[in-house]
């Protein structure tokens, strides 16, 4: 990327880290995958009970096989074979984690994150239960404010997911949220994490690439 762009980006990220601090979280900005992976080996300890909320960037980034490699108990709702009650108990389960990763639709530049979820396990996870919640997303996350955030979401997040998943939403014909009254609907529980109480429960590692949705 051209040299002044990145100056705007890496201005932004910095706004962002400062912000996510002034609310009780903590953030870091590392420019690759491995650097990424690095900073969630510091964060864990071996022995942890790890799990995870539906997220293409923890695929794209590695952190589902770094899970899978024997050091933790991880709590692996992707596993081949697992019925639908199997996986409930997983998500249930979950809430008992001593870590659990997510990425996030949105984080605004004012320190907050901002989620929209088909089922709820992903952000109830995230709001109440695991001991820490370490957030992975890359610099095409970071948003102005939650108006841009909730539009991000119509725009990019939620229609993209809908292809990805197959699901016949009118949002896969148009490319925007159509706000529709499907059964089929993957929009139903919209969050916004404006601060911790608890400060170090959640992490955000930002990386300088352009992941997920
Ligand atoms: S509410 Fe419906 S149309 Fe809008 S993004 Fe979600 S599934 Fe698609």
């Amino acid at each position: 990327m051209d040299k002044n762009a990145m100056f705007v980006i890496e201005e932004r990220v910095k706004r962002t880290i400062d912000s996510l601090e002034k609310n009780n979280m903590s953030g870091y900005y590392v420019q690759t995958e491995e650097e990424a992976l690095k900073k969630i080996e510091e964060l864990i300890s071996e022995g942890d009970t790890v799990s995870v909320g539906g997220s293409m960037t923890l695929f794209e980034i590695g952190v589902i096989e770094l899970l899978r490699n024997g050091k933790y108990n991880f709590l692996d709702r992707y596993q081949v074979g697992l019925s639908p009650a199997e996986i409930k108990e997983v998500f249930r389960k979950s809430f008992f984690a001593d870590a659990y990763f997510t990425g996030t639709n949105a984080i605004t530049e004012n320190g907050e994150l901002y989620n929209v979820d088909g089922n709820g396990n992903r952000v109830a996870a995230m709001l109440y239960g695991p001991d820490k919640v370490i957030v992975v997303a890359g610099r095409n996350k970071i948003v102005k404010d939650i108006d841009q955030a909730i539009l991000r979401v119509k725009e990019m997040a939620a229609p993209a997911n809908n292809v990805r998943l197959n699901r016949d939403n009118p949002c896969t014909m148009t490319g925007y949220c159509m706000d529709c009254t499907q059964e089929s609907r993957i929009c139903n529980e919209y969050t916004v994490i404006k601060r911790q109480g608890n400060k170090n429960r959640i992490h955000v590692i930002i990386i300088n690439k352009e992941l997920g949705y």
